[in-house]
């Protein structure tokens, strides 16, 4: 039987909303299905002609009941089958999950569990997903502009549509938050779907799909380009990133820069706290110094010539250690001060000062007792070795006497330490010595020999 003549202008409807694979803009029909309708034109005696409808699902209802004769590019599905007929495949394009940009990656359908997803009413995805993806929570929507806007608005998490007409969609309406999270292992394989009516064409269909060059299929491809380079960039993420780093190089930077200038600061304050402790243990050093020194000849004082007749009395118990003290009285020294003032009295008791310290050992505690009285107390000294140093001060006394001032002389008593006897009696047995040395006429040394 020879199949009926071709009809002259075949009626189609398209998915409206489905850009780039085609969309009604002002009434016109564009995108890929239109550009492959023209081909099969050119290849066949077919004309086509478009029968307008609101969406998918209308066109769906159109062709089911006979309101137009074809729809130009759909997966072929069993359902489907029951009203249409398939040509061989015009164009083959992956199918992507997107999400919002803080979504970890998805990749397969197979790892989303209990999540939603939208899908377009009656696109061939949903009763996929019904069928072999039960976990996930589905959520029907009109287009894929409305579930790519919500994932965007994040009322769902998971858009799963065409990978050419979502990245359209998202580039011209910037939703830059969105981004592909997986990919559908269902593949889009795009057909004309023929009403049953008409399926006597599908042979003269694939006849001219046949005739399309691989260089017109590169060329309605190519329609793809622009869109396919689309770059789902979260500008707001990375701004929010580069102010996330330009902050920590920042807080980084100061940190550095506070830790270096407190260091330098600390350092600062140390040399300077350094300093103030040498400074203090300097005046500290002066402080005791002075309370151990008299204020007129820099010798030690009476108080601390008391300590350590004190502590040579403790060594003489314990290790019986031998001690010797001189006591040195200027000899009428009222005279000096009668006959040259007290300004020259006080000079020529400076000057007696400085003559017993350079005559004396260095372990010898030289000290003024008073007045015009001193006191030298030998450690480690016997009364001979005691004698020796009286003897060589009367001689220092005249050897290094000043010519600016008047000479004196000294009467000396010596005592040794004796076991068992006091700080007192030790002092007493050689100021009695020393008296003993006026009695004697002045200018002489005196040695107790039994304190
Ligand atoms: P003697 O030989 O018996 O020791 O007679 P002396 O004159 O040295 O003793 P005296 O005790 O009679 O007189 C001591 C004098 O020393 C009296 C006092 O004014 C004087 N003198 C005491 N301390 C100081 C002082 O710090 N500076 C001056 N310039 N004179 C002092
Ligand atoms: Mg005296
Ligand atoms: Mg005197």
């Amino acid at each position: 039987m020879a199949a009926p003549s071709s009809p002259s202008s075949i009626r189609y409807c398209i998915d409206p909303d489905w850009a780039p694979y085609e969309s009604l803009i002002n009434g016109q029909h564009i995108g890929l299905s239109r550009q492959y309708l023209t081909l099969i034109e050119k290849n066949s005696e077919l004309t086509f002609t478009l029968i307008p409808t609101e969406s998918w699902q209308q066109t769906l209802d159109y062709i089911q009941a006979n309101k137009c004769d074809l729809i130009p590019m759909l997966n072929s599905t069993t359902n489907r089958k029951n009203f249409l007929d398939f040509t061989k495949v015009l164009f083959r394009a992956p199918n992507a999950l997107y999400g919002h940009y803080n979504q970890p990656l998805v990749g397969h359908l197979a790892n989303i569990n209990q999540q939603s997803v939208a899908v377009v009413t009656g696109y061939r995805l949903h009763r996929y997903l019904l069928e072999y993806h039960p976990k996930i929570n589905i959520v029907e929507v009109e287009n894929e502009a409305q579930g790519l806007t919500k994932v965007q608005n994040k009322e769902i998490d998971f858009y799963l549509g065409s990978f050419h007409g979502a990245n359209k969609y998202i580039k011209d309406n910037a939703l830059h938050n969105l981004r592909i999270v997986g990919i559908s292992e269902l593949e889009d394989k795009l057909r004309i779907g023929v009403g049953k009516s008409l399926s006597h064409i599908i042979p003269t269909l694939n006849q001219a799909i046949s005739q399309i060059t691989i260089a017109e299929h590169a060329q309605v491809f190519s329609y793809l380009k622009d869109i396919n380079t689309t770059q789902v960039k979260d500008y707001s993420m990375a701004i929010k990133s580069a102010s996330a780093f330009i902050a920590v190089i920042i807080c980084l930077l100061f940190g550095y820069w506070r830790s270096v200038n407190n260091a330098s600061i600390l350092e600062a304050k140390n040399k300077a706290l350094e300093l103030a402790h040498q400074q203090l243990d300097e005046k500290n050093k002066q402080l005791a110094d002075l309370a151990i020194r008299d204020s007129l000849t820099r010798l030690y004082n009476r108080g601390h010539l008391s300590e350590c007749i004190q502590q040579q009395i403790k060594l003489k118990e314990r290790y019986n250690k031998n001690a010797c003290l001189i006591i040195l009285d200027i000899d009428d020294f009222k005279n000096i001060n009668d006959q040259f003032g007290h300004k020259v009295g006080d000079d020529v008791l400076q000057h007696f000062a400085k003559q017993l310290t350079e005559c004396a050992r260095s372990v010898d505690i030289v000290s003024r007792w008073g007045g015009e009285e001193f006191v030298i107390l030998c450690p480690e000294t016997n009364i001979d070795e005691a004698n020796v140093i009286a003897k060589r001060f009367q001689q220092c006394l005249v050897e290094t006497s000043s010519d600016a001032l008047p000479c004196v002389t000294c009467s000396i008593g010596i005592a040794p330490l004796r076991e068992s006897k006091s700080a007192d009696q030790w002092f007493i047995a050689a100021d009695n010595a020393m008296y003993q040395a006026k009695e004697l006429g002045k200018d002489t040394v005196f040695i107790v020999e039994n304190a």
